[in-house]
C-alpha cells in the first residue's frame, strides 16, 4: 500500500445481516495494510423494523460495544478507531436521524441514498428487474434529487458512494455533468464532504464511486474528500486504495478528510 497514512471510514459489521467477520478481523486487516485509522459505519437502524439489511434499533448497544472492543485493540495496534454510521436518507425521517445523532458520541454520519421510491433500492441486485422498468434518465433524476436533498439536510458529515446508480450499468445517454453539477452545489452549500468508495470496483461497473468527472467538479468546489472501502468482509478493508488514491490525485486533490467528534480536518496525501 501507499506510504501515505490512510483512514478507512466505511466499514460494516455483522449487525446489518449481510456482512461477515468480527470487528477484530477488520482491524487486523487494517493493521496488515498499515492504515492509521478506521471507522465503523454500519447501516443505520430505524426506530422500528424497516428492512432486512440494517441493524436493529435494539442492537445499537451491541454496536457500541463492538466498536469499543475494536478501539481497545486498536490502541494496542496503534490504529485509531472511530464510531460512525451509514445513515439512509429518507425524506420524512429527518427527526429520527437527529434523534440518532444524540444517542452516542459519533465521529461522523455518512449520508446514503439507497431508496429510490417506496421500497425500491437502487443498488439491490434483487431489485434490478424493477429498476430496469424505469428509464435510466428517470433513475438518475430521482436519485440525484434525493442526493441533493440529503446533502442539504445538514444531517450528515459526508455523502456515500455518490454515483451509486451506475452500479449495474444503468447510465443515461449524453453528458452526465448535468446531474453532477447540482449535486456539487448542494454539497458545497451544506459544507459537507464525499467519499471515493472503492466498492464499485468490485461490482459490475468496475469503477470506484464517483467518476473522475464528478471528482474534478467536487475538487473545484473544494468539497472535502475521504477514501473508503465499504468493506462488508475483513479482506475488503482498504480495498484498491492505491487506485483510489491515484484517482483523488488525478482529480487534483492534495488532502483527504479525517473525522472525529463530527469535526472534519484533513491530512496531505
Ligand atoms: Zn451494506
Ligand atoms: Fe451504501
Ligand atoms: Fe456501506
Ligand atoms: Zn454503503
Amino acid at each position: 500500500m501507499s506510504a501515505v497514512p490512510l483512514a478507512d471510514y466505511h466499514i460494516h459489521t455483522t449487525l446489518c445481516h449481510h456482512a461477515e467477520g468480527s470487528v477484530l478481523d477488520y482491524l487486523e486487516r487494517a493493521s496488515d495494510l498499515g492504515l492509521e485509522e478506521i471507522g465503523f459505519a454500519c447501516h443505520s437502524p430505524m426506530r422500528e423494523y424497516f428492512d432486512e439489511w440494517r441493524m436493529a434499533y435494539e442492537d445499537l448497544p451491541r454496536y457500541f460495544a463492538m466498536v469499543e472492543l475494536a478501539r481497545a485493540r486498536g490502541t494496542e495496534l496503534g490504529i485509531r478507531v472511530r464510531l460512525g454510521l451509514e445513515v439512509d436518507y429518507l425524506p420524512g425521517h429527518e427527526t429520527w436521524i437527529e434523534e440518532l445523532s444524540g444517542l452516542a458520541d459519533w465521529d461522523y454520519f455518512i449520508g446514503s441514498v439507497h431508496y429510490l421510491s417506496g421500497d425500491l433500492v437502487v443498488d439491490h441486485p434483487e431489485h434490478l428487474s424493477r429498476l430496469r422498468e424505469w428509464k435510466a434518465e428517470e433513475v438518475w433524476d430521482r436519485y440525484w434529487r434525493l442526493f441533493g436533498q440529503a446533502a442539504r439536510s445538514g444531517l450528515f458529515d459526508f455523502m456515500a458512494h455518490p454515483d451509486l446508480p451506475k452500479k449495474f450499468g444503468i447510465i443515461p445517454e449524453g453528458e452526465l455533468g448535468r446531474f453532477y453539477e447540482s449535486a456539487v452545489i448542494a454539497l458545497s452549500s451544506a459544507k459537507i464532504g464525499i467519499e471515493i468508495n472503492t466498492a464499485g470496483l468490485r461490482k459490475d461497473i468496475r469503477q470506484a464511486y464517483p467518476t473522475l468527472e464528478f471528482l474534478r467538479l467536487a475538487r473545484e468546489a473544494k468539497i472535502p474528500l475521504s477514501l473508503n472501502s465499504d468493506a462488508h468482509k475483513p479482506e475488503e478493508v482498504g480495498f484498491a486504495f492505491d487506485h483510489g488514491l491515484a484517482l483523488a490525485r488525478q482529480a487534483g486533490y492534495a488532502k483527504l478528510s479525517r473525522y472525529a467528534r463530527r469535526q472534519c480536518t484533513s491530512v496531505p496525501i
